[in-house]
């Protein structure tokens, strides 16, 4: 029967398209690429938070500043391939940017992107322990605000010590009340 091995053909060729079909029809199915970045950003958080303790224990006083200088620089620089794996990675596998050779050299700017991710953790860290409506409310009031001389976390009128970095406050207090 001629029919039937036309129909035989065709179904075969139906299986066979699917086949070859299939990976375009699935385009987001790419784990190997997402895991890859989402490896490459917590390793990015990771180096960001070494360096924010390490300025930390710079400011308190517990590491000499030569030290702290030469970690730090280690770090930033992991910190900067980091970054710069990070849009290689976004840019590489499913869209093909049209214009590659307008793209400006990155290296100065991952280095600010770097220091302002710092600064933003840092902010975001020394807000943690005050009270933020009392932080909000008086901090352009006559001077009644403080903040730790050692490591600028606001404190409390009544605290004697720091509660961020353990500094005792009651040494550098100006205006004693009795
Ligand atoms: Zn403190």
């Amino acid at each position: 029967m001629a029919i039937g091995s036309i129909l035989v053909g065709l179904a075969l060729l139906m299986l066979v398209g699917i086949f070859i079909a299939r990976p375009f029809l699935r385009p987001q199915d790419r784990p190997a690429a997402l895991t890859e970045q989402e490896l490459l950003l917590a390793e990015k958080e990771a180096l960001l938070d070494q360096i924010q303790a390490l300025d930390f224990d710079h400011e308190t006083g517990k590491l000499p500043t030569e030290v702290h200088a030469l970690q730090r620089e280690r770090l930033v620089e992991q910190a900067t391939a980091v970054l710069q794996a990070i849009d290689a990675a976004g840019s590489a596998p499913t869209h093909i940017p049209d214009k590659v050779e307008d793209a400006p050299p990155v290296d100065v700017d991952t280095d600010i992107e770097i220091e302002a991710a710092i600064a933003r953790l840092r902010q975001q860290r020394s807000q943690e322990p005050a009270a933020p409506a009392a932080a909000a409310a008086a901090p352009l009031n006559n001077g009644h605000t403080r903040f730790c001389p050692q490591c600028g976390t606001p404190t409390d009128p009544g605290d004697r010590f720091c509660a961020h970095c353990g500094h005792n406050l009651t040494l550098t207090t100006s205006t004693k009340t009795a």
